[in-house]
């Protein structure tokens, strides 16, 4: 396979991208400027090297602890728990959060193997063993995985005193936070409905079978 083809083929394993957009794609870069072209390149090789987690929260950074964690300004007594980083740029687009995030970088779905240990459970109980937390806030993508996260957190927190809201419903069920617009999610944050029972669903669903005391 040639050095164009072999390219067009890459570029068909970024998501979104199928094989005619890989080749216009592909003819697009042998056409443009090849100073940006190796600039492009160096940013893709290095992204993995430079780019790290946040040891607290799990954003994406260039430096630990992220910028959102670092900056005073923010109210440590929110935390909004979302399944990834690109999550934490929708709901910052919005600019009406003002706390601190968690990513949980998955969520529970037997289906795929994911059970609650795979995800950074552990570690937001470690923050929220701080004390300085007081609420948190679900936002898991409204999907039965996503919801099925919620109940499970709702469930392992419940004795702890924190308020526990999840956003308001207005985003598309079964949809993904990232393609929200920010009117809605910003609606949805601040129609957010605090969540009270939820072992019953978790119970009908088999994920609540041994409970672990936390607090
Ligand atoms: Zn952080």
């Amino acid at each position: 396979m040639n050095t164009l083809d072999l390219l067009v083929k890459n570029l068909t394993k970024l998501p979104g991208i199928g094989s005619k957009s890989a080749r216009r794609v592909a003819h697009f870069l042998l056409k443009a400027d090849g100073s940006w072209v190796h600039e492009l390149a160096s940013q893709i090789g290095n992204l993995q090297k430079n780019v790290k987690k946040c040891e607290h929260c799990g954003n994406y950074t260039d430096k630990s602890p992220c910028p959102i964690c670092s900056d005073p300004g923010r109210d440590r007594s929110v935390i909004c728990v979302v399944e990834q980083p690109e999550d934490i740029n929708t709901i910052e687009a919005t600019g009406d959060f003002k706390g601190l995030y968690h990513v949980l970088t998955g969520v529970i779905s037997p289906i795929d193997g994911m059970g609650p240990e795979e995800l950074t459970i552990g570690m937001l109980i470690h923050r929220l063993k701080g004390g300085t937390v007081k609420e948190l806030i679900i936002a898991t993508n409204p999907t039965v995985e996503g919801e099925t996260t919620a109940l499970y957190l709702v469930n392992l927190l419940k004795k702890s005193g924190l308020k526990i809201s999840q956003l308001a419903s207005g985003l598309p069920a079964g949809g993904d936070l990232e393609y929200a617009d920010r009117l809605t999610i910003s609606r949805s944050l601040k129609g957010r409905r605090t969540l009270l029972k939820a072992e019953e669903g978790l119970r009908s669903i088999g994920i609540l079978n041994k409970e672990k005391p936390l607090f």
